[in-house]
């Protein structure tokens, strides 16, 4: 073991994150710094030290992870997050840094669902194409542009606060409420706004996850988008699993 705190940067933006950020942050054989894209405002901040905005791809990475003297770097960023656990994977393998991924287990349907998987945000686009109806789009600000060409639905979109710029779907109907959201509060929302179909990403998790028991005891079918592929190398499916991967490399004589 190195004589100074072992140096820990924990990619962020999840639950996951933030907890592990707090279990890890009281140990004092450990220095860890939290790294934020730094674009969703009023969003929690892990505890301890907190970096914002990207490290311009992965050499910006590779290079900060080598001026900062980083020994150890976990992902722990959300499934869809699918170019910076590129950009983790490359450099941790440039820097040679040992690399772990937090991959929280995705949804699997139970019986009552009404689940279509689909492999992208594009091809559940294109099955709604001609559809009437209110469709409610769980799928983050950002992806919303994959449904800008589809005429047909009425689409229903929820937001923490009012967009503050013009959101990429025209038309789209915006109610506000701040997460988490209970069943009987995704089901009341699900009845008040005639809601007949839901598409959301396969984020796993249970924080979100109210909203597709709501839809199963509604009947409602779902649009799954699947996960993206993500890169090879080392994951675990929970915090804890990631404690102790720092713990092993702890111990291990070459941390
Ligand atoms: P992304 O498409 O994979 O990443 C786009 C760029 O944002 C990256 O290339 C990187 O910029 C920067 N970036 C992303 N995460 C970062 C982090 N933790 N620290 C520093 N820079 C980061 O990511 P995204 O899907 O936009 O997600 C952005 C953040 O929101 C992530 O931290 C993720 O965990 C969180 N989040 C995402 C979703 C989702 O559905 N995608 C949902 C909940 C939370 P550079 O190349 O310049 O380094």
């Amino acid at each position: 073991m190195t004589a100074r705190p072992v140096r820990i940067l924990l990619l962020g933006g999840t639950t996951e994150a933030i907890a592990l950020a707090a279990d890890l942050s009281g140990d004092p054989r450990l220095e860890v710094t939290s790294s934020l894209a730094g674009r969703t405002a009023g969003h929690r901040q892990p505890p301890g030290r907190v970096r914002l905005g990207g490290f311009g791809g992965p050499e910006g990475l590779a290079a900060w992870l080598r001026r900062e003297g980083t020994d150890l770097l976990i992902d722990a960023t959300h499934p869809f997050a699918a170019t910076i656990a590129r950009n983790a994977a490359l450099a941790g393998a440039a820097t040679g840094l040992p690399r772990v991924k937090i991959v929280r287990p995705g949804w699997q349907a139970a019986p009552g669902d009404r689940w279509h998987r689909v492999p992208t945000l594009a091809a559940a686009a294109s099955l709604l194409a001609g559809r009437a109806g209110t469709v409610f789009l769980t799928v983050g600000r950002q992806e919303l542009a994959a449904f800008a060409g589809v005429a047909g639905p009425s689409f229903l979109v929820r937001m923490i606060e009012p967009p503050a710029e013009p959101l990429p779907l025209a038309g789209c109907r915006v109610i506000l409420g701040r997460g988490p959201f209970s069943v009987a509060e995704e089901a009341d929302l699900l009845e008040r706004e005639a809601v007949e179909l839901l598409v959301t990403k396969d984020s796993g998790g249970d924080a979100t996850f109210p909203k597709l028991i709501a839809a199963r005891r509604a009947g409602i079918p779902v649009i799954m988008v699947d996960r993206p592929a993500m890169p090879e190398g080392e994951t675990v499916a929970s915090v804890a699993e990631a404690r102790r991967w720092v713990e092993a490399k702890l111990a291990a004589p070459s941390a």
